[in-house]
């Protein structure tokens, strides 16, 4: 039993591998290093550097492992990026789903994990939001994870892929005994720029936007623990294993924090005053994005064990502290 973790190298992708050694599981990654850190996978991992749209790579790696599931991370996600170059965006997030299934087709994969996000619903009509709530992005980014889920949903019916979608909303936090955390360049997510802020390495904080229809103005969002996210990966190859139809799932935690909440809350865990400006909106921010996550808890049984947002700060902090630099170069 071997499950495939693609994008393994990356962020959410090397948490996801660490839960699942440590649950004993046997682990293959496959990372394009593009953005991900060769120093974050876990060693007991075999590891296969190559890009999911090279069908050749992935026909390789298939064929010397005999794979009984795929968690799929590798893709890009900054929105302001993909408002500047959507082309990039559909061509490896959706591209690179089409080779993939194509990949797992020919070898006779049929259960597949995969990050979708709440970016798939736009500015949404209510909060929280429910997963049969309309999804109408605002931005490149969530319209190539939405037509992936779309793919899927048909790739399903004629193949029998069976999937799973976990649409994430804002990820944060790091493994709490200090060994992986989060290390992008450049790094465009509010709560590692907060932190860099306050370890001093950027010189303030520039908040997009005070003027939107939410209590301060700020945009709200719903932050989990990456590490209760990975773990809801592990919980959805269970839940496909067992037979369970195809279906998505948000994964939040009900909760909406602006940003300047965010900010007063790394205040008061780092001590340190943490210089922040307003700054114009960002192109492509809805406002606030709240989710409603019974469904997985009911059905994926996932129960959440950082639920408060201090305490996700805290183990972003000590990563931040023990890692100024991330992984270095690599
Ligand atoms: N944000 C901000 N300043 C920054 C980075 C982000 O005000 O330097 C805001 C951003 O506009 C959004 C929130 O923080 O309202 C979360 O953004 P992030 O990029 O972390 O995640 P996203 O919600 O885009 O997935």
């Amino acid at each position: 039993m071997t499950i495939a973790v693609l994008g393994g190298a990356g962020y959410i992708g090397s948490h996801t591998v660490s839960q699942l050694v440590k649950a004993g599981q046997d682990v293959v990654v496959l990372d394009n290093l593009v953005t991900g850190h060769r120093l974050a996978v876990a060693p007991k991992a075999r590891f296969y550097q190559g890009d999911i749209r090279d069908y050749k790579f992935l026909s390789q790696v298939f064929t010397q492992e005999k794979i009984d599931g795929i968690i799929h991370f590798a893709a890009f996600s900054v929105v302001p990026e993909s408002m500047q170059d959507p082309l990039k965006y559909f061509d490896n997030n959706t591209g690179g789903m089409i080779t993939l299934l194509e990949a797992m087709k020919q070898f006779g994969i049929d259960k597949i994990v995969f990050s979708s996000t709440a970016a798939t619903y736009g500015e949404p009509e209510r909060v929280p939001i429910h997963e049969t709530d309309p999804q109408v992005p605002t931005n490149p980014y969530g319209e190539s994870k939405l037509a992936m889920e779309k793919i899927i949903k048909w790739a399903d019916a004629a193949y029998g892929i069976h999937f799973v979608a976990l649409r994430y909303f804002n990820v944060a936090g790091a493994m709490p005994d200090g060994s992986i955390g989060e290390d992008h360049k450049p790094e465009t997510h509010l709560i590692p720029i907060i932190l860099q802020a306050a370890a001093g390495t950027r010189s303030n904080l520039q908040i997009f936007g005070d003027d939107y229809p939410t209590k301060d103005g700020t945009n709200v969002r719903d932050y989990v623990h990456v590490v209760d996210l990975a773990d809801a990966h592990i919980l959805a190859m269970h839940y496909l294993q067992a037979g369970n139809p195809s279906a998505a799932f948000n994964l939040g935690s009900a909760t909406g924090f602006s940003n300047l909440e965010i900010l007063n809350a790394a205040r008061t865990v780092t001590g340190q005053a943490i210089p922040a400006k307003i700054g114009p909106r960002r192109p492509g921010d809805p406002s606030t994005l709240i989710a409603a996550s019974d469904k997985a808890r009911e059905r994926l049984g996932w129960q959440p064990h950082f639920d408060d947002v201090e305490a996700i700060i805290a183990t972003a902090w000590q990563w931040h502290q023990s890692h100024p630099n991330g992984y270095g170069d690599r």
